[in-house]
């Protein structure tokens, strides 16, 4: 390979640059308003993505990809679930051969769903099926990188070398694309990256994003553009990081290929969906995202209702009037909020740094971890047990309440007084009126309006809240706040796109150098599965949710965009219809999610694929049955020793499946128990755990 090739790899073509009109340092249109990053339009099939198309619904098969039955039958009960385009594994060439009888038995039997096929490791398997799918995909951290190396540093000749040997292995395979009409993705993983790009950049979003664009540049070198990218991670705060560094990176070297928003070994029930809403709805609501695959470790066409469900809000909101993308080109500047694109210096989407805020009285904020609000006002107050659903667990026996993991830190109750002692670290919260007729205010504080509190002459020296929005800012009653360390500020939202205007509302308190802390507070008001609030109407066409699985997307969507943002010193979930305990759980499991505040286990499993080895359903509840308690620790449950080890990220601990009835257990990256039996291998982790001082009994 000559050097010259090496330069080409530099040489990108101008491509729909006028589509780009993003400034240098950013990765979306707006941070304060709804406005869709316009990417350039990739056909696949029959089913183009990017430009101005949906927002593509899609995910993979786990069955063997040699079962050609088995795998034409769940691609149909995919495609019937709203799949757009069903990916399926191909580690070897046989199975890339057998995509071209799955493809004409998908066809015989009416369906025209473009498929797409999964590469790791294997070119020539890629070669094959590259002629028979619409679109392969490739992972830049393995492709034609057979072994692991063990070098840690590379000279740049060395660099370059390496880019040159995968350049040979991987030019073959875009020549054939082009001549087919294949499109492909180009998909990252944080825990597969090479170990070239490990040496430079380490597990890193920066890492992530030059491990695709080693391969876009490669790929433009070739005058090839039928390009997708993915940057997933299984842990949200990173793969958001990565994505936005991304579209950042693109927009700087001319390019805006579609983007595949995807959480990798996200898990399963409400774990895997408050995840995947993380990370897919934080950068959805920034505008980004052509297509979404949710990866649940449960049956593939569980995941396509949930996708849609995710995807389905910004379909009404583009209709809407803050809809700033007109043909394809962002609005000027001059058209879009005072403060889109907040250019402080201190805030980076690129990198975790939670707000500064002054500790309230011990209550909230500093560096505390973020609190968890309820409303209890509509509960029956006269029964003690009622708090169960809080994380306070009463004993009738014993009138008392032990707390669990997951106990709420305030309860609100309005203007309603309970006929029982509450535990006393719960705090309560009434509104002002009532808190000032209340003869023993022993932990009790009151909730005020903006105006209210102007006007007060009763206010405590503890904790004072105070509801307000984002406009309020602008009014001089806010002129007029006495502000001391007590106060905190509970920000609520009507606007269509609220997370924007609740991101604004932050932006407009470091505009004006307060520190105060703040609880973020979302309502939700559901009626037969759908989001009844504001103008937003969700009931997806492919699979109507549960109201409480739809509170756990948008809420984990709209708190944990801010969240990852380093914004919120607590969060307040109010949605009347859905169960207190279905809101306790989403508002805990949001925090775990964003790894701000740590509650219970963390399991990391793979959705499984053809490639797996075990039933991951079953085994990943089985662990989970025996250590969800361990609160903190980090579990890896993945189905292939081919993937698994690289993609299980930083988990603590690791199982995975080495063979058929084999599992190789890891602490850390590091395979410690090879091969042993599946019989024994939970009961071999729990020794693992207790060896590593790391178990807890039940209960204790
Ligand atoms: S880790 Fe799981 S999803 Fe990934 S390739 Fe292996 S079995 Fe398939």
């Amino acid at each position: 390979m000559a050097n010259d090739n090496s330069q080409q790899f530099r040489i990108f073509a101008p491509m729909n640059t006028d589509a780009i009109k993003l400034l240098p340092g950013r990765y979306c249109n707006s941070l304060t308003t709804y406005s869709r990053f316009v990417t350039r339009e990739v056909a696949i099939g029959d089913v183009p993505m990017g430009g101005n198309n949906p927002i593509r619904i899609q995910s993979m098969t786990t069955t063997d990809t040699m079962d050609t039955i088995a795998t034409v039958e769940q691609s149909i009960r995919m495609i019937e679930a709203g799949c757009e385009y069903v990916r399926i594994t191909a580690p070897s060439i046989k199975e890339a051969q057998n995509l071209a009888e799955i493809k004409k038995q998908l066809r015989q039997r009416g369906y025209t769903t473009p498929l797409v096929a999964d590469i790791h490791f294997t070119p020539n398997a890629a070669e094959v099926a590259a002629r028979i799918v619409e679109k392969v995909r490739v992972n830049p951290g393995n492709y034609a990188d057979k072994k692991k190396f063990d070098q840690l540093d590379y000279t740049d000749a060395q660099y370059q070398g390496e880019l040159e040997r995968i350049y040979q292995k991987f030019a073959p395979l875009v020549k054939i694309c082009k001549e087919y009409g294949t499109a492909m993705r180009i998909g990252t993983n944080h825990g597969s990256l090479s170990d070239r790009i490990m040496s430079r950049y380490g597990d890193t979003p920066q890492g992530m994003v030059e491990s695709a664009m080693e391969f876009i540049r490669m790929c433009e070198a070739l005058n090839y553009y039928s390009l997708v990218i993915s940057m997933k991670s299984s842990n949200p705060q990173v793969m958001v990081q990565a994505y936005r560094l991304l579209v950042e990176t693109m927009v700087s070297e001319g390019m805006n290929y579609p983007l595949h928003l995807g959480v990798t070994e996200a898990g399963d029930g409400e774990d895997g969906r408050i995840k995947s809403a993380v990370g897919i709805g934080t950068l959805l609501e920034d505008g980004l995202g052509d297509t979404v695959r949710v990866s649940l470790t449960e049956e593939p066409e569980a995941e396509a209702p949930v996708a849609i469900a995710l995807v389905k809000r910004y379909v009404e909101r583009a209709k809407g009037e803050r809809l700033k993308v007109k043909a394809g080109v962002a609005e000027d500047e001059k058209n879009l909020s005072p403060f889109t694109f907040h250019p402080s210096p201190s805030y980076s989407p690129y990198e975790y740094k939670r707000r500064s805020t002054y500790d309230a009285n011990a209550f909230i904020g500093g560096h505390m971890v973020p609190r968890v609000v309820i409303d209890l006002s509509r509960q029956n107050l006269k029964d003690p047990a009622v708090l169960n659903d809080a994380g306070y667990l009463y004993s009738p026996l014993l009138d008392k309440y032990n707390m669990a993991e997951q106990s709420v830190d305030f309860v609100y109750l309005a203007d309603q007084l309970p006929s029982f002692t509450l535990p006393g670290n719960l705090k309560q919260l009434y509104n002002y009126s009532t808190w000032q007729t209340l003869a023993d205010k022993t932990n009790c504080h009151p909730v005020f309006t903006l105006s209210e509190y102007i006007g007060a002459t009763g206010r405590t020296s503890a904790l004072n809240m105070v509801r307000l929005t984002s406009a309020d800012v602008d009014t001089e009653d806010f002129a007029l706040l006495p502000f001391d360390k007590s106060l905190v500020f509970i920000l609520e939202t009507s606007a269509p796109h609220g997370m924007a205007d609740q991101r604004s509302f932050f932006f407009k308190m470091e505009e004006l150098g307060l520190d105060v802390p703040v609880i973020v507070k979302r309502d939700y008001s559901f009626n037969s599965g759908s989001e009844s609030s504001k103008n937003v109407k969700v009931s997806p066409t492919g699979g109507d949710l549960e109201g409480a699985t739809n509170l756990q997307l948008y809420a984990a969507t709209d708190l944990g965009a801010l969240l990852v943002d380093g914004f919120g010193d607590g969060i307040w979930i109010d949605a009347p219809e859905i169960p207190l305990s279905v809101i306790t759980s989403t508002s805990f499991g949001i925090l775990q999610a964003t790894r701000s505040r740590i509650s219970k286990t963390e399991y990391i499993s793979c959705p499984s694929c053809g490639r797996t080895l075990f039933d991951l359903m079953v085994t990943t509840q089985m662990i989970r049955s025996r250590t969800s308690h361990l609160k903190g620790l980090k579990i890896g449950i993945m189905g292939c020793i081919v993937n698994g080890p690289g993609e299980m990220a930083d988990a603590d601990y690791g199982y995975v499946g080495s063979g058929t009835d084999k599992v190789t257990l890891y602490r850390g990256k590091e395979a410690v128990k090879k091969n042993i039996s599946s019989a024994n291998a939970l009961d071999e982790l729990i020794g693992l755990i207790k060896d590593d001082g790391n178990w807890i009994e039940q209960g204790t």
